[in-house]
Formats: structure tokens, sequence, C-alpha cells
């Protein structure tokens, strides 16, 4: 791949073919004329572990523009309610989303879709896209040029079946998860500022029957203990199928294989009914540790972070990829206007500061805040205490306040093209 400078990008190399780097690869794919966009991945396959499911405005926003807004809205679903409740079922408070189910399949309202089956939809369409190759098996070892503001190029090194390689770019973007290699090769391997939550989560997709308890299709738990999440991720109402992600927390410095020992015992002491294993079936299971993170700059010259790379929530809310994927729509709007002569390469270091500002400001309060509803206050005084909770109550008996709740979801989004220069007329730019 030879990158030149004529339209500022040429190429785009890619690390990492997790949700927010195939859906970059989509944005790019049909600019005119196509730039060759190169995917690297040190996996064989797709990731298929248990995470997001639930997307929110920003990403409906991007999946509409990219086209596959249809197929997710087909084969996915839009929730009808959400509830917050104590450890014995007793509903606290909660939201009503009917309203959204007014508007159609058009609107931009959460929608439930596994991230796997995400990830296959956007590999199938990328395949037709001669511009686009994706190299499974290929691991990014080193940066070899792009950090330094002179770079002309970008260059990372790469493990590919037993074979050292190089591939450059106008630019490489990592979006290689909340490990990155190439976050660790930017700042080094221990720079990553924030915190760790000492409460491990475990997340299963089970298949259950919870209707027979009345539940709704996403109800947390508040419990300092056995706190958890179970909202049904397979569409809803019919056929109504009982496939449920169910997150819960777990005491710090338990090992992998103990963490799966205590599933059962954990299950029978949380779930409605106490269920026996032979009342349910985990499909997938797998336990994480979660963080709240963010790297001091998405950016170092040609060198780009985005999604999990640059920053990381614990997964209660689902923030986590909706805001991995407000990074990649704002990295697209700037990556375009580049291409189309209206902005320069400085816009990046404006995309980098605001989609931090967007972590700093909304993704980190919020899903910390998130977090600690679940475990950190006492399940008798949260309807006293919980300013949430509390709005959400009077929400039950106030649709305005249900409609401004339910709007709340563009505060992720940025236009970038007010950096712009303008064009004069539709024509030269300025
Ligand atoms: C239990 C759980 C539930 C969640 N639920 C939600 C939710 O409902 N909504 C939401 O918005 N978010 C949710 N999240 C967060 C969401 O899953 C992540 O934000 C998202 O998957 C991150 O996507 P990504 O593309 O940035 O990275 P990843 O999906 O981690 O992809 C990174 C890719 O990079 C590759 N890679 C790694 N190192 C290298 C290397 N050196 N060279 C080449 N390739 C490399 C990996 O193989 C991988 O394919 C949840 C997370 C968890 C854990």
């Amino acid at each position: 791949m030879a990158p030149t400078q004529s339209s500022g990008i040429d190429s785009v190399v890619i690390v990492g073919a997790g949700p927010s780097g195939l859906l970059l690869a989509l944005c790019l794919a049909d600019l005119d004329p196509r730039p060759e966009i190169t995917i690297l991945d040190a996996a064989d396959t797709l990731n298929t572990a248990p995470r997001a499911t639930h997307y929110g405005t920003p990403a409906i926003q991007l999946f509409r523009k990219v086209g596959i807004l249809p197929e997710i809205r087909r084969d996915g679903y839009i929730p009808w309610n959400v509830c917050w409740r104590k450890l014995d079922g007793t509903r606290l408070a909660g939201l009503d989303w009917t309203a959204n189910h007014e508007e159609g399949l058009e609107g931009d309202f959460i929608t439930v879709y596994a991230v796997g089956k995400m990830c296959g939809l956007l590999e199938r369409e990328l395949k037709s896209r001669a511009n686009i190759s994706i190299r499974w098996g290929s691991r990014v070892t080193a940066i070899k040029s792009g950090l330094g503001a002179e770079d002309q190029v970008a260059t990372v090194q790469v493990e590919e079946n037993g074979e050292t390689k190089e591939y450059s770019a106008d630019y490489v973007v990592g979006t290689d998860g909340g490990n990155s290699t190439v976050r660790q090769l930017v700042f080094g391997k221990r720079n990553f500022p924030g915190f760790s939550w000492e409460e491990q989560i475990v997340a299963t997709n089970t298949e259950i029957d919870l209707d027979q308890f009345g539940w709704e299709d996403s109800n947390f738990i508040i419990h300092p203990e056995h706190f958890y999440m179970a909202a049904r991720i397979e569409p809803h109402p019919e056929p109504k199928k009982n496939v449920w992600r169910i997150s819960y927390g777990e005491v710090p410095g338990l090992s992998n294989e103990e963490l799966m020992e205590r599933l059962p015992m954990k299950f029978e002491k949380f779930l409605p009914g106490n269920p026996k294993p032979d009342e349910y079936r985990v499909l997938n299971k797998s336990p994480y540790r979660v963080h709240q993170r963010c790297v001091d700059s998405m950016r170092v010259n040609r060198v780009l972070l985005a999604a999990d790379a640059a920053h990381l929530c614990n997964p209660f809310g689902g923030m986590g990829l909706t805001g991995g994927i407000a990074d990649i729509a704002g990295l697209f709007q700037c990556l375009e206007g580049m291409y189309k002569g209206e902005a320069d390469q400085e816009i990046l270091t404006t995309w980098s500061d605001v989609q931090r500002q967007k972590y700093r400001d909304i993704i980190n309060p919020i899903s910390t805040g998130n977090i600690r509803r679940l475990f950190d206050q006492d399940p008798e005084k949260v309807m006293e205490q919980d300013e949430f909770l509390i709005t959400l109550k009077k929400a039950e008996t106030d649709p305005e306040l249900t409609k401004q709740l339910l709007n709340s979801g563009n505060d992720l989004n940025y236009d970038y093209s007010q950096h712009f220069r303008k064009r004069q007329n539709g024509g030269a730019v300025l």
C-alpha cells in the first residue's frame, strides 16, 4: 500500500475488527474515490463473548447512516420498559418506553441486538467492498512511524502467520479494545488514567422464564452483595424468546474457575423463584474486570485511538460501545471533511478533545452512577436518596418528563462541521 498526500487520506489501517473498527471501515468504504482500508485483527475470527446488547441514540443514528439499521431493527428489538428492583423483586421505579414504539421503527431510540450478531452483519457488508481487506491472525506488535509530527505516513509492524510484516497508511486507527496494543505502544503499558473497580462482573446469556414473575425488558437489582441486571436480549413481544443477559457482581479476588463454579449458587440466591440448574440453560458466560479509564489524547499525529482502546466504563447502562460508536461517528465526519478538503489534520485534535470531554462529562459520571446505584446504597432508602430514581418515579405520572428522559440520548453527539472551512455557493472551499 502506498499512501500519498494528495487528498490527505488515500488509505487507513484499522487495528481491531471489533464492532468499532468494522463500523469505521464501513463508514469509510464508500467515500469517492475509494480509500484503501486494511483491518488487522490478532484473532482468527469475530469475538462471540457476551458483551454489548443495548445501543443508544448516537449508535442508532450511525447504523442508519451506513444502511444497517433496518436489519438491526428486524432481528433485534426495541425495549418496552426498564425498572429498578429490590432483591425480593419489589419494583422501585422505572421508565416506560411505550412512546418509542408509537413512532414506528424509524426513531433514534434504544435498540437491543447482540454485538456478536452486529459484527457478523458488518463483516458481511464489508466483504462486498473491493477496497476493504480484513486480515485475521494479524497481530500488531510495533508502531514504526506515524507518531512524529514530521511523519508523512503511519506504519505498524505485525506478526502474521509466523511472518513479520509492515502495513502503512495515511492514518492508523487503534480500535483494538480495552487491552489495546496500539495504546500501550503510544503511551506505555500502564499509562491508562482512571481506575479499576474491585467488584468483578460475570456476564451470561441465559435461557430462563422470567416472564412468569412479571419482569420487564430490563431489570436492575439493587443489593450490596447480589446486585445484578437481567435484560431480555431476544426479540419481543412475539415470538417471545426467554433469553436474558444476566450480569451480576461478584466478590473480588476469585479466579475465573471459582467464579464459574459459584454461578449456580449465585443464580439460586438472587434470581426470582430461586431456580436450580435444571430450570435454566446458560448459553454463554464470561467474567470481566471493569474499569473507568480514558487516555490523555486520542490522537498522536497519524495514530488515533477510538472506542474501548481509548476509554472504558463499566457495562451497567450500556454506555461503553454507544460511546465508542459516538467516537466513530465523529471521526468519520472529520475524516470525510479532510477528504473533501473542508478540514485539515488539526480537526483530529479537536475530535480527540471533544470525545474525551464527552467521556469526562457524560459517560464516566453516568456509568459510575449506574453501578454505584446497584451496590453502594441501602435498597430500603434509595427512594429517599437517589435523585435519578426519584426522577423516574415522578416520570411515571408525568408524560412530559418521560419524553424528556427518552430524548436525552443526543448528548453524546457533536457536529464537527462547525469547524470546517465553508464552501462558497457550493463551490470552492474558502
Ligand atoms: C458484559 C458487558 C456488557 C456490555 N454491554 C454493553 C451494552 O449493552 N451497550 C454498550 O454500548 N456497551 C456495552 N458493553 C461494552 C462493549 O461491549 C464494548 O465497548 C465493545 O465491545 C468494544 O468494542 P471495540 O470494537 O472497541 O473493541 P473489541 O470488541 O474489544 O475489539 C477489539 C479487537 O481488537 C483485536 N486486537 C486486540 N489486540 C490486537 C492487536 N495487537 N493486533 C490486532 N488486533 C488486536 C481483538 O482481537 C478484537 O477483535 C458491554 C461490555 C461488557 C463486558
